[in-house]
Protein backbone atom coordinates (compact mmCIF):
# COMPACT_ATOMS: atom_id res chain seq x y z
CA UNK A 1 0.00 0.00 0.00
CA UNK A 2 2.81 2.73 0.51
CA UNK A 3 4.32 1.26 -2.73
CA UNK A 4 1.23 2.16 -4.32
CA UNK A 5 0.94 5.45 -2.59
CA UNK A 6 4.24 6.62 -3.28
CA UNK A 7 3.94 6.23 -6.90
CA UNK A 8 0.49 7.90 -7.15
CA UNK A 9 1.80 10.96 -5.05
CA UNK A 10 4.94 11.07 -7.55
CA UNK A 11 2.56 10.50 -10.70
CA UNK A 12 0.50 13.54 -8.98
CA UNK A 13 3.02 15.80 -8.49
CA UNK A 14 4.62 14.88 -12.51
CA UNK A 15 0.84 15.76 -13.55
CA UNK A 16 1.24 19.14 -11.11
CA UNK A 17 4.37 20.15 -12.91
CA UNK A 18 3.47 19.51 -16.27
CA UNK A 19 0.66 21.69 -15.94
CA UNK A 20 2.48 23.90 -13.81
CA UNK A 21 4.97 24.48 -17.36
CA UNK A 22 2.31 24.42 -19.48
CA UNK A 23 0.87 27.24 -18.09
CA UNK A 24 4.25 28.63 -17.96
CA UNK A 25 4.54 28.43 -21.44
CA UNK A 26 1.38 30.00 -22.22
CA UNK A 27 1.43 32.92 -20.21
CA UNK A 28 5.39 33.54 -21.52
CA UNK A 29 3.21 33.24 -25.59
CA UNK A 30 0.24 35.04 -24.07
CA UNK A 31 2.55 38.48 -23.09
CA UNK A 32 4.85 37.90 -26.52
CA UNK A 33 1.05 37.70 -28.24
CA UNK A 34 0.23 40.93 -26.76
CA UNK A 35 3.60 42.68 -27.25
CA UNK A 36 3.35 41.95 -30.44
CA UNK A 37 -0.20 42.96 -31.38
CA UNK A 38 -1.02 38.87 -31.85
CA UNK A 39 -3.84 39.94 -30.24
CA UNK A 40 -7.27 41.36 -31.91
CA UNK A 41 -11.06 41.91 -31.80
CA UNK A 42 -14.33 40.30 -33.29
CA UNK A 43 -17.30 42.22 -33.69
CA UNK A 44 -20.36 40.20 -33.52
CA UNK A 45 -23.25 42.30 -33.96
CA UNK A 46 -26.50 43.06 -31.70
CA UNK A 47 -29.45 42.92 -33.80
CA UNK A 48 -33.55 44.03 -32.49
CA UNK A 49 -35.36 41.28 -32.59
CA UNK A 50 -38.59 42.30 -34.44
CA UNK A 51 -36.77 44.17 -37.19
CA UNK A 52 -33.62 42.40 -37.62
CA UNK A 53 -32.20 46.15 -37.57
CA UNK A 54 -28.41 46.23 -36.39
CA UNK A 55 -28.13 47.93 -33.02
CA UNK A 56 -24.48 47.43 -32.30
CA UNK A 57 -22.49 45.20 -31.69
CA UNK A 58 -20.41 42.98 -29.16
CA UNK A 59 -16.53 43.35 -28.76
CA UNK A 60 -14.66 39.65 -28.48
CA UNK A 61 -11.01 39.27 -28.18
CA UNK A 62 -9.09 36.96 -30.41
CA UNK A 63 -5.55 35.75 -30.14
CA UNK A 64 -3.87 34.49 -33.45
CA UNK A 65 -0.88 32.65 -32.96
CA UNK A 66 1.89 32.46 -35.10
CA UNK A 67 0.94 29.07 -37.20
CA UNK A 68 -2.54 30.85 -37.43
CA UNK A 69 -4.20 28.95 -34.84
CA UNK A 70 -7.23 31.35 -33.17
CA UNK A 71 -7.12 30.82 -29.22
CA UNK A 72 -10.86 31.66 -27.64
CA UNK A 73 -11.09 33.90 -24.83
CA UNK A 74 -12.18 31.38 -22.37
CA UNK A 75 -8.66 29.59 -22.60
CA UNK A 76 -6.68 32.84 -22.52
CA UNK A 77 -8.20 35.34 -20.19
CA UNK A 78 -8.34 33.43 -16.90
CA UNK A 79 -4.85 32.74 -17.54
CA UNK A 80 -4.44 36.37 -17.91
CA UNK A 81 -6.35 36.61 -14.80
CA UNK A 82 -3.74 35.21 -12.86
CA UNK A 83 -1.11 36.98 -14.61
CA UNK A 84 -1.48 40.67 -14.38
CA UNK A 85 -1.95 41.00 -17.53
CA UNK A 86 -6.05 41.33 -16.78
CA UNK A 87 -5.73 45.41 -16.60
CA UNK A 88 -3.20 46.18 -19.46
CA UNK A 89 -5.23 43.80 -21.95
CA UNK A 90 -8.65 44.95 -20.33
CA UNK A 91 -7.67 48.90 -21.15
CA UNK A 92 -5.81 47.63 -24.87
CA UNK A 93 -9.72 46.55 -25.75
CA UNK A 94 -11.57 49.13 -24.54
CA UNK A 95 -9.60 51.56 -26.59
CA UNK A 96 -9.37 49.40 -29.68
CA UNK A 97 -13.18 48.68 -29.41
CA UNK A 98 -13.58 52.44 -28.92
CA UNK A 99 -11.31 53.62 -32.12
CA UNK A 100 -13.36 51.08 -33.97
CA UNK A 101 -16.29 52.43 -32.73
CA UNK A 102 -15.24 56.37 -33.52
CA UNK A 103 -14.45 55.28 -37.19
CA UNK A 104 -17.85 53.00 -37.53
CA UNK A 105 -19.90 56.47 -36.39
CA UNK A 106 -17.74 58.90 -39.01
CA UNK A 107 -18.79 56.51 -41.43
CA UNK A 108 -22.58 56.91 -40.64
CA UNK A 109 -23.70 54.83 -38.26
CA UNK A 110 -24.22 57.28 -35.71
CA UNK A 111 -26.39 55.00 -33.25
CA UNK A 112 -23.96 52.40 -33.29
CA UNK A 113 -24.13 50.79 -29.68
CA UNK A 114 -20.49 48.85 -28.99
CA UNK A 115 -20.89 46.37 -26.02
CA UNK A 116 -17.26 45.71 -24.25
CA UNK A 117 -16.63 42.91 -21.58
CA UNK A 118 -14.85 43.66 -18.59
CA UNK A 119 -13.96 40.92 -16.24
CA UNK A 120 -14.37 41.84 -12.49
CA UNK A 121 -10.73 41.99 -11.53
CA UNK A 122 -10.02 44.95 -14.20
CA UNK A 123 -13.79 46.48 -13.09
CA UNK A 124 -12.75 46.39 -9.39
CA UNK A 125 -8.97 47.89 -9.95
CA UNK A 126 -9.21 51.76 -8.74
CA UNK A 127 -8.12 53.01 -12.05
CA UNK A 128 -11.04 52.04 -14.04
CA UNK A 129 -13.57 54.49 -14.08
CA UNK A 130 -10.95 57.27 -15.05
CA UNK A 131 -9.48 55.07 -17.83
CA UNK A 132 -12.80 54.78 -18.89
CA UNK A 133 -12.78 58.34 -19.12
CA UNK A 134 -9.68 58.73 -21.42
CA UNK A 135 -10.72 56.06 -23.28
CA UNK A 136 -13.90 58.40 -24.39
CA UNK A 137 -11.79 61.52 -24.17
CA UNK A 138 -9.02 60.65 -26.54
CA UNK A 139 -11.03 58.73 -28.90
CA UNK A 140 -13.67 61.14 -29.10
CA UNK A 141 -16.74 58.49 -28.60
CA UNK A 142 -20.31 59.19 -27.45
CA UNK A 143 -20.26 57.66 -24.43
CA UNK A 144 -24.40 57.07 -25.23
CA UNK A 145 -22.65 54.49 -27.52
CA UNK A 146 -21.21 52.51 -25.05
CA UNK A 147 -21.72 49.96 -23.22
CA UNK A 148 -20.42 47.63 -20.48
CA UNK A 149 -20.80 44.03 -20.38
CA UNK A 150 -20.12 42.95 -16.46
CA UNK A 151 -20.61 39.70 -15.02
CA UNK A 152 -22.46 38.54 -11.44
CA UNK A 153 -19.15 37.79 -10.47
CA UNK A 154 -18.35 41.66 -10.24
CA UNK A 155 -21.12 42.22 -7.41
CA UNK A 156 -19.95 38.94 -5.08
CA UNK A 157 -18.70 40.53 -1.54
CA UNK A 158 -18.41 43.86 -2.74
CA UNK A 159 -22.16 45.14 -3.95
CA UNK A 160 -22.32 48.45 -2.69
CA UNK A 161 -19.04 49.42 -4.10
CA UNK A 162 -19.82 47.55 -7.34
CA UNK A 163 -23.54 49.38 -7.35
CA UNK A 164 -21.93 52.76 -6.85
CA UNK A 165 -19.64 52.44 -9.53
CA UNK A 166 -22.50 51.55 -11.80
CA UNK A 167 -23.91 54.22 -10.84
CA UNK A 168 -20.64 56.38 -11.62
CA UNK A 169 -20.51 54.68 -14.92
CA UNK A 170 -24.03 55.19 -16.15
CA UNK A 171 -23.81 58.98 -14.86
CA UNK A 172 -21.37 59.24 -17.43
CA UNK A 173 -23.87 58.10 -19.79
CA UNK A 174 -21.92 54.73 -20.70
CA UNK A 175 -24.91 51.59 -20.46
CA UNK A 176 -24.54 48.66 -18.39
CA UNK A 177 -25.45 45.31 -19.22
CA UNK A 178 -25.53 42.07 -16.91
CA UNK A 179 -23.88 39.20 -18.73
CA UNK A 180 -24.47 35.93 -18.32
CA UNK A 181 -27.24 36.25 -15.66
CA UNK A 182 -28.12 33.02 -14.26
CA UNK A 183 -25.45 31.01 -14.41
CA UNK A 184 -23.46 32.20 -11.55
CA UNK A 185 -24.32 33.05 -7.64
CA UNK A 186 -25.95 36.07 -7.50
CA UNK A 187 -29.33 36.68 -6.41
CA UNK A 188 -32.21 38.41 -7.79
CA UNK A 189 -32.19 41.14 -5.11
CA UNK A 190 -28.33 41.78 -6.09
CA UNK A 191 -29.79 42.48 -9.82
CA UNK A 192 -32.11 44.86 -8.68
CA UNK A 193 -29.58 46.64 -6.41
CA UNK A 194 -27.30 47.11 -9.38
CA UNK A 195 -29.58 48.69 -11.26
CA UNK A 196 -28.41 48.21 -14.88
CA UNK A 197 -29.23 48.56 -18.33
CA UNK A 198 -29.90 45.72 -19.89
CA UNK A 199 -30.05 41.73 -18.97
CA UNK A 200 -28.02 39.62 -21.52
CA UNK A 201 -30.12 35.91 -21.71
CA UNK A 202 -27.44 33.75 -21.73
CA UNK A 203 -26.84 30.87 -24.78
CA UNK A 204 -27.50 27.70 -22.72
CA UNK A 205 -30.72 29.22 -21.75
CA UNK A 206 -31.34 30.22 -25.41
CA UNK A 207 -30.03 26.38 -26.85
CA UNK A 208 -32.79 24.57 -24.88
CA UNK A 209 -35.52 26.65 -26.22
CA UNK A 210 -37.61 24.44 -28.12
CA UNK A 211 -35.90 21.48 -27.52
CA UNK A 212 -35.94 21.41 -23.34
CA UNK A 213 -39.01 22.48 -21.17
CA UNK A 214 -37.06 23.43 -18.24
CA UNK A 215 -34.19 25.43 -19.96
CA UNK A 216 -37.30 26.87 -22.19
CA UNK A 217 -38.42 27.88 -18.52
CA UNK A 218 -35.56 29.60 -17.32
CA UNK A 219 -35.03 32.54 -20.42
CA UNK A 220 -38.99 32.97 -19.99
CA UNK A 221 -38.20 33.59 -16.67
CA UNK A 222 -35.00 35.36 -16.99
CA UNK A 223 -36.84 37.49 -19.91
CA UNK A 224 -40.24 38.07 -17.21
CA UNK A 225 -37.28 39.52 -14.84
CA UNK A 226 -35.85 41.60 -17.04
CA UNK A 227 -39.26 43.52 -17.74
CA UNK A 228 -39.75 43.53 -14.10
CA UNK A 229 -37.50 45.32 -13.47
CA UNK A 230 -37.41 47.61 -16.47
CA UNK A 231 -34.32 46.29 -18.13
CA UNK A 232 -34.46 45.70 -22.06
CA UNK A 233 -33.43 42.01 -22.35
CA UNK A 234 -30.98 40.50 -25.34
CA UNK A 235 -30.52 36.99 -25.89
CA UNK A 236 -26.77 35.18 -26.78
CA UNK A 237 -26.49 32.28 -28.82
CA UNK A 238 -29.65 32.95 -30.98
CA UNK A 239 -28.70 30.03 -33.87
CA UNK A 240 -32.39 29.42 -35.12
CA UNK A 241 -35.41 31.06 -36.85
CA UNK A 242 -37.52 29.12 -34.34
CA UNK A 243 -35.44 30.30 -31.62
CA UNK A 244 -35.47 33.92 -32.69
CA UNK A 245 -39.86 33.37 -32.75
CA UNK A 246 -39.55 31.82 -29.57
CA UNK A 247 -37.89 34.68 -27.77
CA UNK A 248 -39.45 37.11 -29.41
CA UNK A 249 -42.99 35.17 -27.58
CA UNK A 250 -41.20 35.61 -24.43
CA UNK A 251 -40.94 39.28 -24.96
CA UNK A 252 -37.39 39.51 -25.70
CA UNK A 253 -36.50 42.71 -27.38
CA UNK A 254 -32.28 41.74 -28.51
CA UNK A 255 -30.73 39.09 -29.87
CA UNK A 256 -27.38 37.94 -31.01
CA UNK A 257 -25.81 34.86 -32.40
CA UNK A 258 -25.17 32.60 -35.36
CA UNK A 259 -28.43 33.62 -36.83
CA UNK A 260 -27.56 37.28 -37.10
CA UNK A 261 -24.03 37.33 -37.90
CA UNK A 262 -21.02 36.17 -36.53
CA UNK A 263 -18.20 37.51 -34.74
CA UNK A 264 -15.93 39.69 -37.19
CA UNK A 265 -12.54 40.96 -37.55
CA UNK A 266 -13.05 44.87 -37.99
CA UNK A 267 -12.84 45.51 -41.83
CA UNK A 268 -15.07 42.63 -42.16
CA UNK A 269 -17.34 43.73 -39.97
CA UNK A 270 -17.61 47.15 -41.62
CA UNK A 271 -17.91 45.78 -44.90
CA UNK A 272 -20.77 43.19 -43.27
CA UNK A 273 -22.72 46.67 -42.33
CA UNK A 274 -22.38 48.30 -45.05
CA UNK A 275 -24.19 45.92 -47.06
CA UNK A 276 -27.05 46.21 -44.17
CA UNK A 277 -28.04 49.02 -45.07
P1 LIG B 1 -19.69 35.94 -23.62
O1 LIG B 1 -19.50 37.35 -23.15
O2 LIG B 1 -20.86 35.20 -23.09
O3 LIG B 1 -19.70 36.03 -25.21
C1 LIG B 1 -20.55 35.30 -26.02
C2 LIG B 1 -19.83 34.10 -26.60
O4 LIG B 1 -20.77 33.32 -27.34
C3 LIG B 1 -18.72 34.45 -27.58
O5 LIG B 1 -17.71 33.47 -27.43
C4 LIG B 1 -19.41 34.31 -28.93
O6 LIG B 1 -18.51 34.07 -29.99
C5 LIG B 1 -20.30 33.13 -28.67
N1 LIG B 1 -21.48 33.09 -29.53
C6 LIG B 1 -22.20 34.13 -29.98
N2 LIG B 1 -23.23 33.73 -30.72
C7 LIG B 1 -23.18 32.38 -30.78
C8 LIG B 1 -24.01 31.36 -31.40
O7 LIG B 1 -25.01 31.64 -32.08
N3 LIG B 1 -23.63 30.07 -31.20
C9 LIG B 1 -22.55 29.72 -30.47
N4 LIG B 1 -22.25 28.44 -30.35
N5 LIG B 1 -21.75 30.66 -29.86
C10 LIG B 1 -22.07 31.97 -30.01
P2 LIG B 1 -16.18 33.85 -27.40
O8 LIG B 1 -15.93 34.95 -28.38
O9 LIG B 1 -15.41 32.58 -27.52
O10 LIG B 1 -15.99 34.46 -25.96
C11 LIG B 1 -16.10 33.66 -24.81
C12 LIG B 1 -16.09 34.48 -23.55
O11 LIG B 1 -14.85 35.12 -23.35
C13 LIG B 1 -17.12 35.60 -23.58
O12 LIG B 1 -18.38 35.08 -23.29
C14 LIG B 1 -16.56 36.52 -22.50
O13 LIG B 1 -16.94 36.08 -21.22
C15 LIG B 1 -15.07 36.33 -22.66
N6 LIG B 1 -14.51 37.47 -23.39
C16 LIG B 1 -14.47 37.67 -24.74
N7 LIG B 1 -13.85 38.84 -25.02
C17 LIG B 1 -13.50 39.39 -23.84
C18 LIG B 1 -12.84 40.61 -23.46
O14 LIG B 1 -12.46 41.45 -24.28
N8 LIG B 1 -12.65 40.82 -22.12
C19 LIG B 1 -13.09 39.94 -21.18
N9 LIG B 1 -12.87 40.22 -19.89
N10 LIG B 1 -13.72 38.80 -21.49
C20 LIG B 1 -13.93 38.53 -22.81
CA1 LIG C 1 -20.30 39.29 -23.15
CA1 LIG D 1 -22.76 36.55 -22.48
CA1 LIG E 1 -22.43 33.45 -22.11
Amino acid sequence: AKVLKRGRATLFSEDLSAAARERIRMLTDLRVAFSAERLFLAYQPQVDLISGKVLGAEALLRWQTDDGRSIPPDKFIPLAEQSGLTVPIGEWVLRTACRHLKRLTDLGHVTFRMAINVSHTQFREPGFVPALGRAVHDCQVDPGQLELELTESVAIGHIDSTTAKIQEIRRMGISVAMDDFGTGYSSLSVLKQLNVDRLKVDRSFVKEIGEDGDATGIAELVIALGHQLHLVTIAEGVEQEEQRRQLLKMGCQEGQGYLFGRPMPAKEFEAWLAAQR
